[in-house]
């Protein structure tokens, strides 16, 4: 049976993962986390089948040929993600409804397959400078890939219009309060 979708989705360094997992522990209705495919390579602190299902890009490509993903974009240049229908089936078939934590794109490919089951909910940084600081704080990406994502934030953000709803992470207290109230009636 189908459950319904919670789509996250905000720039990188907006933190959108921090609320994600705030949710997933806070929220009492049955939830759980959609484990996205990559074909970028594992930071220090990831696990496989944990924080995504590491895929070499040739496999990744393969399973574009098959069909296999519900959504999937070449977030960064040469690095590709997406959700892949097994992996949501497999959490429905668990009686839990799925969160995501996905791009601007994927969230927005999602939400037109399922208009009614699913809800979009863009996370906004205070402003560009704080989510620069972020990004720099984290030390896991190289300078390059910081500027890539910065400029992709810019666009990312223009797309406020098209979701369902918009959270400005300022005060984190405050943001996760905000997310599980609106998770919360969604689903009641
Ligand atoms: P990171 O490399 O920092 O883990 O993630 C980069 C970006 O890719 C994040 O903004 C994240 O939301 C997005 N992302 C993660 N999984 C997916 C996915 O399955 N599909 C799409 N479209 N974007 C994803």
């Amino acid at each position: 049976m189908r459950k319904k979708l919670i789509i996250v989705s905000g720039p990188s360094g907006s933190g959108k993962t921090t609320l994600v997992k705030h949710l997933l522990s806070a929220c009492k209705s049955p939830l759980a986390f959609s484990i996205s495919a990559t074909s970028r390579q594992p930071r220090a602190n990831e696990t496989d089948g944990v924080d995504y299902y590491f895929l070499s890009p040739e496999l990744f490509q393969k399973k574009i040929a098959d069909g296999d993903f519900l959504e999937y974009e070449e977030v960064y240049n040469g690095s590709f993600y997406g959700t892949l229908k097994e992996e949501v089936q497999r959490l429905w078939n668990e009686g839990k409804n799925v969160v995501f934590d996905i791009d601007v794109a994927g969230a927005l490919t999602i939400k037109k397959q399922f208009p009614k089951e699913s809800i979009t909910i863009l996370i906004r940084p205070k402003d560009i400078e704080t989510l620069r600081e972020r990004l720099e704080e984290r030390a896991s990406d190289s300078s390059k890939s910081i500027e890539e994502r910065v400029s992709k934030a810019e666009y990312e953000l223009q797309q406020a219009p098209l979701f369902d709803s918009v959270i400005d992470n300022d005060v984190l207290e405050v943001s996760t309060n905000q997310l599980l109230e609106k998770v919360n009636s969604f689903l009641s």
